[in-house]
């Protein structure tokens, strides 16, 4: 590890000595006395550093090695070396060295300020690497990398509105179509005001979010709970049903909420035909075990098992087994019914340990859905692992 540091630095440095001119020789009369110091300098260096004296090591380097245009890549590529070590404040001075260089040119400096942000924002600086990323977006210079690291930093601070105005920009100076992100935070912003009672924003931030990108189901989700929130069944049936054709695989979500309300405006048919059809078209695990309870209130227990084994037959799955047992339980007695309860509890603890939610990019399992991947942090990467419908 230390001589891997070491060989690292010696290689970014020996071509420092040679462009110097120290090897070729080529020296101006202004450089002449600082560069006379080098050789004595650089081995001085090269001493502490294979003492593991790494940070008189830079102190050295720094002092001798003037910035100038000759040299700002090598102290560019050493700083980053650190950050990339987790040396994050060796980074910060070896990249506040060279900003602090009148020579520079307006892009070297930048660069300078981009690398120093990074830094910043490595050591957990938000405030100082946000106004770094704001000068640079400001000046234009590697605005697009700016503003994406900006969009980092606000979506850590939770800061929906300034990350919204950020995606925007990014897609003015040229970057990737953001709509479907721009959704996911006026989602979180709907969510928010929908948490502090405020359902008239929350329906507002809500739209937004479908206006942004009309395929956004977790906008349906939460317009839903809001219409449902304030009695008004209907439309969160509308909002609800709506996720069916923006993206089935999570008809699942809603599932138990569309027959809620269904059953709130009394509804019992509307509800059983919606169902019916719904499975028709996507077979859905959880479609189905909302379907099993219309049946059993409909037709009877009898009935319901038989829809449940008739749809065990076809698509075997442990939840559905689970709820087949607790049919059987409601109609047994004694010892059998003794029985039963031991196996439901086993089976139940089987569904427990299944993995839900997947995320399709970095692969992170978990028992519920997060819009955002909590592991590789990617937005709308992590759905219904299916899982379910396999014993
Ligand atoms: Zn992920």
């Amino acid at each position: 590890m230390f001589f891997d540091h070491a060989s690292v630095l010696i290689s970014l440095l020996l071509p420092l000595a040679a462009g110097s001119g120290w090897v070729a020789g080529r020296y101006d009369h202004k450089r002449q006395r600082a560069r006379k110091d080098l050789p004595s300098a650089y081995f001085k260096g090269l001493n502490f550093l294979l003492n593991e004296q790494a940070d008189k090591a830079i102190e050295i380097f720094i002092k001798v090695l003037e910035v100038n245009s000759e040299t700002v890549e090598t102290h560019l590529a050493l700083g980053s070396l650190f950050r990339r070590r987790g040396e994050v404040e060796r980074a910060i001075r070896v990249h506040q060295n060279i900003i602090a260089r009148p020579a520079l040119d307006r892009d070297q400096r930048a660069r300078a300020l981009l690398e120093l942000g990074q830094d910043y924002l490595k050591a957990g600086l938000l405030d100082r690497a946000e106004n770094l990323f704001l000068e640079l977006a400001e000046i234009r210079i590697h605005n697009g990398e700016a503003l994406r690291l900006l969009m980092h930093i606000y979506q850590q601070e939770r800061d929906w509105e300034k990350a919204i105005s950020v995606c925007r920009r990014l897609g003015r100076a040229g970057g990737p179509g953001l709509s479907d992100i721009i959704a996911q935070y006026y989602c979180e912003l709907a969510e928010e005001a929908y948490k502090a009672n405020d359902q008239e924003l929350a329906f507002e931030q809500a739209r937004r979010a479908l206006q942004s990108d009309k395929s956004c189901v977790r906008a349906s989700i939460v317009l839903g709970q809001i219409e449902a929130k304030s009695g008004r069944h209907k439309e969160a049936i509308k909002a609800w049903r709506r996720v069916e054709g923006q993206n089935p695989v999570y008809l699942g979500e809603v599932a138990q909420l569309l027959a809620q309300s269904f059953r709130a405006l009394g509804d019992e048919d509307g509800l059983y035909r919606f169902f019916q059809e719904a499975l028709a078209r996507h077979r859905d695990i959880s479609v189905m075990l909302v379907l099993a309870d219309v049946v059993e209130r409909r037709e009877g227990v009898v009935a319901a098992e038989a829809f449940v084994v008739s749809w065990l037959r076809r698509q075997p799955s442990v939840r559905g087994l689970n709820r087949l047992i607790g049919l059987h339980m409601a109609q047994a007695t004694g010892d059998v019914r003794e029985d039963l309860a031991i196996l439901k509890g086993i089976i139940e603890k089987i569904v427990e340990g299944r993995r839900r939610y997947l995320c399709h990019h970095c692969g992170f399992s978990g028992q519920s859905l997060h819009w955002q991947c909590p592991s590789c942090h990617r937005w709308n990467t992590v759905m219904p692992s299916g899982e379910d419908d396999v014993v």
